[in-house]
This record gives structure tokens, C-alpha cells and sequence, in this order.
């Protein structure tokens, strides 16, 4: 059994590993992010089947196509009947960890939320739910844990506190998302962080404070895609992100958080014809299917040009796993939990 080492990487290692026009360095990083993740997760990539609960959003974010002011986007939010519906599906597919992704609808608050998320864990108590929507007060936070939620994505977006405020209006606060990072942590969610490559202002020494950013948090996720620019947005008219950037930071990502679970995102497929396998190489190994019912899955358009996979989740997940097993991997319908420092894949199989 090979031993899992944490790569230090210094600053300016980090800013070389960022910027070299070197090929064989860039195919070098590559290869180390890939023989690490095997070394933890093997051939294994977890999907997490991904439900778009709610295209309204209380926030003004200046880069999302699902901020307040954006009036051209197309609005909707899904019943708890239809939520628990695709999760149902979903688990006679052999999904076994959902996701339930939304802008911050108010309809969603507390309560209503918590109660899907207890109905979903009494239907199925061996799933694993992800709930990814926004800030919420701890009181929130702890009432949705409470209910049986496992995991929280919450993208910091910057760990440069100025940068922050030239990405969203001034009503956020990066001291408030630190804080909710704080106590989903603190509540023992598996939480997740993460940024978008190249928005606006973005620069490579932003990046190492994200990387020094997220060794400080450890957190169990990081979730980075690039920044694709949405119409009706302040950002719209922005140059698209960077793929290969984006690569080269799921790399050096997975080197100094080895165990990390790390999806190849939506935004990189996106943008890339082969973005799935080209994250999954350069270190990813968390894919997350869309099983939105066909009826909303194309009006949750938080950038332009997203894709629809498939005509319904079967179709999703059976293109995904041909797709991954060209270059060898495997779609894990499991739970996918976190491997804490120290423990094996052998460990979740
Ligand atoms: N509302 C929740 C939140 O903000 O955490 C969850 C949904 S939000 C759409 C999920 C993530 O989408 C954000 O954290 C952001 O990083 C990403 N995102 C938003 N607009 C984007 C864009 N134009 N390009 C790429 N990613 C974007
Ligand atoms: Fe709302 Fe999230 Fe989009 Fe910000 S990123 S506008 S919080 S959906």
C-alpha cells in the first residue's frame, strides 16, 4: 500500500507551477496530481447526482446569471414533491449522494428545506445530501444538519478580501463568508470551498493566498471551475476563464490537499470538449451529473452556453461512465465520503 505524503509547495513554487510556459513541467504537475489521487481514491471517480432546486436568488453577485437585477434570466423553483422525485430516481439508478444546488431563494428557508432534506434521508438513509445554497445564519445551518444534511459547498470565491468586493456589491461580505465556512465547519458538515479561475480581477497571486486560503480551512471539497461569462450580468461582456489554468490548479490542489474531494466541474466541460477527463487527469475525481427533471434543467443559467447531458438522469450517468472509462477511471455510484489523512481507498470500496 502506497503512503500518502503532503507536497509543501513553496510560494514561489506554487507561481512557477502557474506560470511556466515549460510543457514538460505543466505534463509533469499533471502526471504527480493524478498518481496522488489514485493513491488515495484509485481508479474510483464519485458522482453526485445534481439537483438545480431554484433558479431565484436574494443576491446580486456581479458574475452569476442568477443575480437578482439579471432580468432576462428565466426563474423557477422546484416542488419538494419533484426534489425528492430525482433523488428517488436517482437511487434506483444506484446514486447513492445528491446534491441540492440553488440560488438563495427565501421559498427554501429553513423549515421547507429541512423538511426535504428529513424526507429524503427517511427514504433513503444511506445517501449522502449536499446542500450548496449560499449564506444562511448558523441557526440555518444547524437546523438543515439536524435534519440530516452531510455536506455544504460554499465556494469562498477569493480568499483576496478586495477582489471580493469587486465581485460582489457591497450588501456580502468576505468576513461573512469566512464566517459561514466557520460554522459549517464547526457543525460537522463536510464542507466545501472553492473559486472561479479568471473572473474579473483575478491574478496568479490571488491564487496562492486561495491555495494558502484553502490548506488553512481543509476543508473536504474544493470546487474550482473557470469564469464564464453570463449575458444580463455586470460581468457579461468579460473574457471567459482560462482551461488550462484551471488545470494546472486542480493539480496543485490535489497535491497539497492529496485526499480532497475535487470535481472536474461543469464550467470546465463547458468550456473544454474533453474537460471531464482532462480535470480528471489533472487530479479531479468528483463528477456531478445533472438529474434536474428535463422540464427546468435548461433555465438554470448561472453562465452562458451550459450543457445538457443526456435526456434524463440514466442517460446522464451512462454517457458520463463510457466517457470515464476510456481513460480508465471508474463512475462511483457510492457515497464518496471523505477520506480523512491517513486512511486508503480500499477503505471505500
Ligand atoms: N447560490 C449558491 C452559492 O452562491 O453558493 C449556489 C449556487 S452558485 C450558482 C454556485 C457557484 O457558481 C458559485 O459559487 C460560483 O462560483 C459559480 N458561478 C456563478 N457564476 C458563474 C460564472 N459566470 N461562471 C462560472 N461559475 C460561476
Ligand atoms: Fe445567487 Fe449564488 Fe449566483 Fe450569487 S452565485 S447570485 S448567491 S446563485
Amino acid at each position: 500500500m502506497q503512503s500518502l505524503t503532503i507536497t509543501t509547495l513553496t510560494d514561489s513554487e506554487i507561481l512557477e507551477l502557474l506560470t511556466t510556459e515549460d510543457t514538460s513541467v505543466v505534463e509533469n504537475l499533471h502526471h504527480r496530481a493524478r498518481a496522488v489521487t489514485q493513491s488515495v481514491y484509485g481508479d474510483n471517480v464519485f458522482a453526485r447526482g445534481l439537483i438545480e432546486i431554484s433558479s431565484f436568488c436574494r443576491n446580486n453577485c456581479y458574475y452569476c446569471g442568477l443575480r437578482r437585477d439579471n432580468s432576462i434570466a428565466e426563474r423557477y423553483r422546484l416542488t419538494p414533491e419533484t426534489i425528492i422525485e430525482a433523488c428517488d430516481n436517482g437511487y434506483s439508478l444506484g446514486l447513492r449522494s445528491f446534491v441540492l444546488q440553488g440560488g438563495e431563494d427565501f421559498w427554501f428557508r429553513d423549515q421547507r428545506l429541512a423538511e426535504i432534506v428529513r424526507t429524503i434521508k427517511s427514504n433513503h438513509p444511506d445517501v449522502a445530501v449536499t446542500l450548496s445554497v449560499g449564506e444562511q445564519d448558523k441557526s440555518t445551518y444547524r437546523l438543515w444538519r439536524e435534519a440530516g444534511a452531510d455536506r455544504y459547498l460554499l465556494r469562498h470565491e477569493t480568499a483576496d478580501p478586495q477582489l471580493y468586493y469587486h465581485l460582489h456589491p457591497q450588501e456580502m461580505s468576505y468576513d461573512n463568508r469566512l464566517r459561514c465556512l466557520s460554522d459549517l465547519k464547526d457543525l460537522g458538515y463536510q464542507t466545501g470551498c472553492g473559486f472561479m479561475v479568471d473572473a474579473p480581477g483575478c491574478t496568479t497571486e490571488g491564487y496562492l493566498k486561495d491555495i494558502r486560503l484553502i490548506e488553512m480551512l481543509q476543508p473536504a471539497m474544493v470546487g474550482i471551475g473557470p469564469f464564464i461569462p453570463a449575458t444580463g450580468t455586470p460581468f457579461g461582456n468579460c473574457t471567459q476563464g482560462s482551461a488550462e489554468m484551471t488545470l494546472r490548479l486542480l493539480s496543485v490542489i490535489r497535491l497539497t490537499c492529496p485526499n480532497v474531494l475535487l470535481p472536474a466541474t461543469t464550467a470546465l466541460d463547458a468550456i473544454l470538449e474533453d474537460g471531464m477527463e482532462r480535470g480528471v487527469l489533472a487530479g479531479a475525481n468528483v463528477i456531478m451529473p445533472n438529474i434536474t427533471p428535463m422540464s427546468e434543467r435548461g433555465k438554470y443559467s448561472i453562465y452562458n452556453n451550459k450543457h445538457i447531458t443526456g435526456s434524463d438522469a440514466a442517460e446522464s450517468l451512462s454517457l458520463t461512465s463510457a466517457r470515464l472509462s476510456k481513460i480508465g477511471r471508474k463512475l462511483t455510484l457510492s457515497r464518496g465520503d471523505f477520506v480523512p489523512y491517513g486512511k486508503y481507498f480500499e477503505s471505500i470500496n
